[in-house]
C-alpha cells in the first residue's frame, strides 16, 4: 500500500516511521524542504496548489490522508476526483473552520461552550454581549498552540484583540473556568469499526500543550463513557475513516468540547510506548482499510514536548524508562522540536519522571 500525505511535520515524520513497520510506503507534500517528515520517507517540495506537484504525488498512491488540517480545501477537493481521501473532505471542512466546527458539536448535541461568530469590530461587538464576559476571541482559521487567540475581560478588551486577530473572520466563546483538559483519541476504520484510547489529561501553557498523562487519572467510567460517545457521534456523523482527537474542557457540569483535530494527533503521542497500538499505526491501518490494532494500555505514560531548545539528551537518558523523540527541526522559540515519554507502573512513577524531565528541559 502508497498513502500519500499532505503536510510533513513531526506528525507526517511519525506516520511514516510507523508505516515503515506495516509495511505501507508514504510519500508527502509540503512546501518546506527541511519538513520533518522528509528525513524518513519521500517528499515532494511545492505549495499544496502546484498542479505539477499534485499530479506526482498522487502517481501510484492508493489512499491520500493529510497531517496537518489547514491544508487548502481546494486541494483535497481536488484529489478527491481521483483519489480516496481519508479523512472525509467534510471532517476537514469542519475541523478548518471553528464556526462549522462549533455548529458540528451542538447539532450532534455535544455540549460546548457559549459562542457566536463575528466578521467586523461591530459584530464583535454584540456577539460579546451574546457570550457575556470572561469570552475569548478565536479566529475562525489558522488558529494553533494559541495563535489567534486572545481573552477579552473587560469591554473595552474587545478593540484590542481585534487588532491581535487582525480583523479575521473570529468567534467570540465564553471563558471556560474548567478544572483540567482532557482529550480522547478515537479511530474508525473503512468498515465502520472504532476504538478509543483512554481520556488523557492535558496541560497547556500560553496555547501549547507542556505535557500530558495518560490514562487520565480520577476518571470515572460515565466520564470516559460520554467522551466515547462524543467523538462516536463526530466520527459517524463525518463518515470518517483515520484517527480523530477530540480536546474537552472538564468541567463541574461534565464535559465541554473545545476542538477537534482530524488527524493524528500531540496529545496522543504517548501511544507509540504505552498502547499496543499507536495512534500513528491506527491511523495508517484505518486509511489503508486494515482492520485497526488493538488500544490496550499498559501502566501509566507521560508525554512531555520540548520547545524551542534543544535539550540535553544525554541527561534526560538517564531518567528511567524514557524514551527521547527528537524531530531534526531547526530551534526556534514556541517551536515543538521533539517529545519525551516516560511510562511506569503507577501514576506516582510517571508524575516523578515527568518532573525529572522537566526539571532537565528547564535547563536550557
Ligand atoms: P485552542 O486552540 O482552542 O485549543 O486553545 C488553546 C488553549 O487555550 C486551550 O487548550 C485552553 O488551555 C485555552 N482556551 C481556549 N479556549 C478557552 C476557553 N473558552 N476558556 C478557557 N480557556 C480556553
Amino acid at each position: 500500500m502508497r498513502v500519500g500525505v499532505l503536510g510533513a511535520g513531526q506528525l507526517g515524520q511519525m506516520l511514516a516511521l510507523a508505516g515503515r513497520r506495516l509495511g505501507v510506503e508514504s510519500r508527502f507534500l509540503a512546501p518546506d524542504p527541511k519538513s520533518p517528515a522528509g528525513m524518513c520517507a519521500e517528499l515532494i517540495v511545492a505549495d499544496y496548489d502546484n498542479q505539477a506537484a499534485l499530479a506526482h504525488f498522487v502517481e501510484g498512491i492508493d489512499v491520500v490522508t493529510y497531517e496537518f488540517e489547514n491544508i487548502p480545501l481546494e486541494t483535497v477537493t481536488q484529489l478527491a476526483v481521483n483519489s480516496p481521501i481519508r479523512p472525509s473532505v467534510q471532517a476537514l471542512e469542519t475541523a478548518q473552520d471553528r464556526a462549522l466546527e462549533k455548529q458540528c458539536f451542538e447539532r450532534l448535541g455535544i455540549p460546548t461552550a457559549r459562542s457566536a461568530a463575528a466578521s467586523t469590530l461591530a459584530e464583535a461587538r454584540a456577539a460579546l454581549e451574546m457570550v457575556g464576559r470572561p469570552a475569548v476571541l478565536k479566529t475562525r482559521r489558522h488558529g494553533y498552540d494559541g495563535k489567534g487567540q486572545s481573552v477579552v475581560r473587560e469591554r473595552s478588551d474587545l478593540e484590542r484583540a481585534w487588532v491581535t486577530v487582525a480583523g479575521a473572520a473570529s468567534i467570540i466563546e465564553s471563558f471556560v473556568n474548567f478544572k483540567r483538559e482532557l482529550s480522547i483519541i478515537a479511530v474508525r476504520s473503512l468498515s465502520g469499526d472504532i476504538e478509543f484510547y483512554p481520556l488523557i489529561e492535558n496541560h497547556h501553557s500560553e496555547g501549547i500543550l507542556r505535557f500530558s498523562i495518560a490514562p487520565a487519572q480520577n476518571v470515572s467510567t460515565e466520564l470516559q463513557t460520554q467522551a466515547e460517545q462524543y467523538a462516536r457521534r463526530i466520527l459517524e456523523e463525518l463518515d470518517y475513516v483515520g484517527v480523530l482527537a477530540v480536546e474537552f474542557f472538564e468541567t463541574a457540569d461534565g464535559l465541554l468540547a473545545n476542538e477537534m483535530a482530524p488527524r493524528v494527533h500531540n496529545s496522543g503521542h504517548w501511544t507509540i510506548e504505552g498502547a499496543d497500538t499507536s495512534q500513528f499505526e491506527n491511523h495508517l491501518r484505518a486509511v489503508t482499510g486494515m482492520e485497526l490494532g488493538p488500544t490496550e494500555v499498559h501502566g501509566v505514560s507521560g508525554m512531555v514536548n520540548v520547545i524551542g531548545f534543544e535539550p540535553n539528551v544525554a541527561r534526560l537518558r538517564e531518567i528511567p524508562s524514557v524514551h527521547v523523540h527528537m524531530y531534526g527541526k531547526t530551534p526556534a522559540p514556541r517551536r515543538k522540536l521533539g517529545h519525551i515519554t516516560v511510562t511506569a507502573d503507577d501514576i506516582e512513577g510517571v508524575v516523578r519522571a515527568v518532573s525529572q524531565v522537566r526539571a532537565v528541559l528547564a535547563h536550557k
